[in-house]
């Protein structure tokens, strides 16, 4: 008889990653069109040279930048190969076959993938008008609960939860649900009433905050992603990773990024200005467009004959752009755009354009 797989790990349905570009304009990732900073590579270079050594495994010189920038405790950041294997590690140490955890409707798809190895089942909560519903979910907690997981801002619907609603969450949960605020696109967000969650990390036991050095630092090929939390859960993911599970190259890159504040600042305002080009542009073809505090913004297009988001995606295709159909979102009538450089948001706005006035 031939090795039989896990029957839970047969039910997942892989990660499909953004389509890369072969040529045209890639906008299916959300990477950082501007790429990263200078500080990064130069550091890089410095590990070239020891490559045959193995990282330093607890990553500490990194944890201490980030705890220096941050101002906030070294020993309760741990480090992770991109934050989806932070992901991986919150449920390998706190997942059982039969727990329950809980997303809203178009959360991040990894929180269900991490779930599932674990043979835990995913409680997807529906939206109201694309932004996380706090009643309903908290209404979704069964004594089966154990990790409630929010994207803020959310990928790929691009909408914040203000914080008064995050705390309202939290303060609805049993003391022993592990609240995970992920953080990933936090440095982009200009608004008064958001907070990546790190204080309520510092001050509950059971809220989690995760970040990336994937969007904003631009560092997604390398893998870095970080989390801040309570000692306990910081030392049980700690107990469940790998040994080396953040190579040496990448805690380079992600010291050097840190220092770089003027590159981080200077991504988030072209972003920001972009998006305040785009979103208006778009919007004046007819089509929906979702307000967005991301580095991406989803659009709705009609269900009418040549007119609908897989017509609109070939359309685009054909013009050398390369945007993220969210099918698997279960938003089958939009498409998610990531901010590209000027030149490539311009030929959006125009394909746009042209496909509708067609
Ligand atoms: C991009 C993204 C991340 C980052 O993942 P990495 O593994 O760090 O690259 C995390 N959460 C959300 C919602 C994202 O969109």
């Amino acid at each position: 008889m031939a090795p039989k797989p896990l029957p839970n790990v047969l039910e997942i349905k892989p990660y499909v990653p953004g389509l890369a570009a072969e040529s045209g304009y890639k906008l299916s990732s959300n990477e950082n069109p501007l790429g990263c900073s200078s500080l990064a590579v130069e550091a890089i270079k410095t590990g070239l040279s020891q490559l045959e050594i193995y990282p330093d495994g607890g990553s500490n010189l990194l944890r201490e930048a980030i705890s220096e920038r941050y101002g906030i405790d070294a020993d309760r950041v741990i480090c992770g190969a991109g934050s989806d294997e932070i992901f991986q590690m919150l449920a390998r140490a706190f997942l059982a076959p039969g727990d329950e955890i809980i997303q809203s409707e178009y959360g991040f798809l990894v929180y269900k993938l991490v779930a599932q190895q674990s043979g835990a089942k995913t409680i997807s909560v529906p939206e109201k008008d694309l932004v996380a519903d706090i009643d309903a979910m908290l209404a979704a907690v069964t004594d089966k609960t154990r990790i409630v997981f929010l994207a803020n801002p959310n990928n790929p619907t691009g909408t914040y939860l203000p914080f008064d609603e995050v705390r309202r969450l939290h303060a609805g949960l049993p003391e022993d649900v592990l609240l995970v605020l992920d953080a990933a696109y936090a440095e982009y967000v200009q608004k008064n009433d958001y907070s990546s969650g790190l204080e309520m990390a510092a001050n509950y036991d059971n809220v989690l905050m995760t970040r990336t050095f994937s969007k904003i630092h631009g560092l997604a090929s390398l893998r870095l992603g970080w989390a801040f939390g309570p000692a306990a859960v910081i030392d049980a993911l700690n107990r469940v990773r790998g040994p080396f599970n953040v190579n040496a190259l990448a805690q380079l890159a992600g010291i050097a990024a840190l220092k770089d504040e003027a590159f981080a600042q200077k991504s988030a305002d072209f972003n920001n200005a972009e998006l305040d080009r785009l979103l208006p542009a778009v919007r004046e073809t007819g089509l929906t467009v979702y307000p967005s505090v991301g580095n991406f913004f989803l659009v709705r297009f009609p269900q009418s004959d040549g007119k609908t988001a897989e017509a609109a995606n070939a359309f685009l295709q054909s013009r050398g752009l390369i945007v993220r159909n969210v099918m698997a979102y279960g938003l089958p009538d939009c498409l998610r755009i990531s901010v590209g450089l000027e030149d490539a948001n311009t030929k959006v706005i125009e394909a746009l354009q042209d496909f509708m006035a067609a």
